[in-house]
């Protein structure tokens, strides 16, 4: 059976889809993280980027209902769950990105 060592706990795990994310950029076309690295990855990134949470939160205070007339809520839900939608797929791509960057400095180091 083919296995991947994960860049960032170094264990070994089965190189499939139950243990690693697919990803198409990557030759193996899996993850250099293993599945629960990648989640940790991105939680770090939010507590590493604090000011952007914080940014995003008051962007969110500024949409608030009571001050925009006409804004109904179920829009206003809407609009929010997709911006989280969007924000938390950001993360993760920056998280791949940063996982193929450094499975490349594995190789060429
Ligand atoms: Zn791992």
């Amino acid at each position: 059976m083919v296995e991947q060592t994960c860049i960032r706990c170094k264990k070994t795990f089965p190189a499939t889809a139950e243990y690693f994310n697919r990803t198409k950029a990557a030759k193996s076309g899996l993850y250099a993280y293993c599945k629960a690295c990648s989640k940790e990855k991105v939680q770090e990134w939010q507590r590493n980027h604090p000011e952007r949470m914080q940014e995003y939160r008051r962007k969110a205070r500024a949409t608030d209902p009571d001050r925009v007339k006409g804004y109904s809520r179920t829009h206003r839900e809407r609009k929010k769950a997709k911006l989280e939608q969007l924000l938390k797929e950001k993360d993760a791509r920056i998280a791949e990105l940063e996982a193929q960057l450094n499975a490349l400095r594995e190789v060429t180091t």
